[in-house]
Protein backbone atom coordinates (compact mmCIF):
# COMPACT_ATOMS: atom_id res chain seq x y z
CA UNK A 1 0.00 0.00 0.00
CA UNK A 2 1.52 3.48 -0.70
CA UNK A 3 1.05 6.21 1.05
CA UNK A 4 0.25 9.16 -0.25
CA UNK A 5 0.44 12.90 0.58
CA UNK A 6 -1.76 16.20 -0.37
CA UNK A 7 1.45 18.40 -0.41
CA UNK A 8 3.24 16.76 -3.05
CA UNK A 9 3.17 13.99 -5.33
CA UNK A 10 5.47 12.20 -3.43
CA UNK A 11 4.81 7.93 -3.14
CA UNK A 12 6.50 5.26 -0.96
CA UNK A 13 5.69 1.98 -0.69
CA UNK A 14 8.02 0.38 2.41
CA UNK A 15 7.35 -3.09 1.45
CA UNK A 16 8.67 -3.23 -1.75
CA UNK A 17 12.16 -1.47 0.30
CA UNK A 18 15.22 -3.70 0.32
CA UNK A 19 16.86 -0.49 2.86
CA UNK A 20 19.60 0.20 0.57
CA UNK A 21 19.69 3.61 1.83
CA UNK A 22 20.27 5.36 -1.55
CA UNK A 23 17.31 7.72 -0.81
CA UNK A 24 18.81 9.40 1.91
CA UNK A 25 21.94 9.41 0.38
CA UNK A 26 20.32 11.45 -3.24
CA UNK A 27 17.74 12.80 -1.29
CA UNK A 28 18.63 16.79 -0.65
CA UNK A 29 15.97 17.41 2.02
CA UNK A 30 16.38 14.91 4.52
CA UNK A 31 13.25 13.33 3.23
CA UNK A 32 14.14 9.45 4.45
CA UNK A 33 16.09 8.41 6.98
CA UNK A 34 17.68 5.11 8.02
CA UNK A 35 15.29 2.49 9.46
CA UNK A 36 15.57 -0.77 11.15
CA UNK A 37 14.12 -2.84 8.13
CA UNK A 38 13.15 0.04 5.58
CA UNK A 39 14.28 3.54 4.86
CA UNK A 40 11.41 5.69 7.15
CA UNK A 41 9.99 8.65 5.29
CA UNK A 42 10.83 10.92 8.04
CA UNK A 43 9.70 14.47 6.53
CA UNK A 44 7.72 14.04 3.19
CA UNK A 45 6.19 17.62 3.20
CA UNK A 46 9.80 18.58 2.72
CA UNK A 47 9.69 16.35 -0.62
CA UNK A 48 10.35 19.11 -3.50
CA UNK A 49 9.80 16.32 -6.27
CA UNK A 50 13.36 16.43 -7.58
CA UNK A 51 12.81 13.24 -8.37
CA UNK A 52 16.40 11.47 -7.13
CA UNK A 53 15.27 8.87 -4.65
CA UNK A 54 12.52 7.69 -7.41
CA UNK A 55 15.61 6.97 -10.24
CA UNK A 56 17.83 5.54 -7.82
CA UNK A 57 15.45 3.37 -5.82
CA UNK A 58 16.54 0.03 -7.45
CA UNK A 59 13.01 -1.91 -6.57
CA UNK A 60 10.91 0.89 -7.24
CA UNK A 61 9.67 1.47 -3.84
CA UNK A 62 9.21 5.26 -4.53
CA UNK A 63 6.63 7.16 -6.91
CA UNK A 64 7.46 11.05 -7.76
CA UNK A 65 6.10 13.21 -10.48
CA UNK A 66 9.23 15.39 -10.73
CA UNK A 67 10.28 18.51 -12.03
CA UNK A 68 7.23 20.10 -9.98
CA UNK A 69 8.50 21.61 -7.29
CA UNK A 70 11.51 23.23 -9.86
CA UNK A 71 8.98 24.72 -12.36
CA UNK A 72 8.55 27.03 -8.76
CA UNK A 73 12.05 28.32 -9.51
CA UNK A 74 10.89 29.00 -13.67
CA UNK A 75 7.29 30.70 -12.38
CA UNK A 76 9.61 33.01 -9.85
CA UNK A 77 12.13 34.21 -12.41
CA UNK A 78 9.63 34.81 -15.33
CA UNK A 79 7.63 36.83 -13.31
CA UNK A 80 10.98 38.68 -12.04
CA UNK A 81 11.45 39.15 -15.12
CA UNK A 82 14.96 36.90 -14.60
CA UNK A 83 16.63 33.99 -16.05
CA UNK A 84 16.86 31.01 -14.29
CA UNK A 85 20.60 31.56 -13.52
CA UNK A 86 19.59 33.99 -11.03
CA UNK A 87 16.08 32.78 -9.66
CA UNK A 88 15.90 31.98 -6.48
CA UNK A 89 14.41 28.32 -5.80
CA UNK A 90 12.40 29.53 -2.95
CA UNK A 91 12.28 26.13 -1.42
CA UNK A 92 13.42 27.27 1.89
CA UNK A 93 16.93 24.87 2.19
CA UNK A 94 19.01 27.88 2.35
CA UNK A 95 21.64 25.34 2.00
CA UNK A 96 21.28 25.37 -2.20
CA UNK A 97 21.11 21.73 -2.32
CA UNK A 98 18.76 21.30 -4.65
CA UNK A 99 19.31 24.63 -6.70
CA UNK A 100 23.11 25.24 -6.66
CA UNK A 101 22.79 28.09 -3.94
CA UNK A 102 20.06 30.37 -4.80
CA UNK A 103 17.74 28.77 -1.79
S1 LIG B 1 11.85 13.61 -4.93
FE1 LIG B 1 13.79 14.63 -4.33
S2 LIG B 1 13.23 15.92 -2.56
FE2 LIG B 1 11.56 14.43 -2.85
S3 LIG B 1 12.07 12.73 -1.47
FE3 LIG B 1 12.91 12.25 -3.50
S4 LIG B 1 15.04 12.98 -3.47
FE4 LIG B 1 13.94 13.94 -1.75
S1 LIG C 1 16.30 3.58 -2.47
FE1 LIG C 1 14.44 2.28 -2.46
S2 LIG C 1 15.13 0.27 -1.72
FE2 LIG C 1 16.74 1.76 -1.22
S3 LIG C 1 16.27 2.40 0.90
FE3 LIG C 1 15.28 3.87 -0.48
S4 LIG C 1 13.17 3.08 -0.80
FE4 LIG C 1 14.41 1.42 0.05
Amino acid sequence: MFDSYIENTLQYNPEKCINCLRCTQVCPHGVFAEGKDHAELVKPTACMECGACALNCPVQAIEVESGVGCAWAMIGAALRGKDMDSAECGCGDGAGNCCGGKC
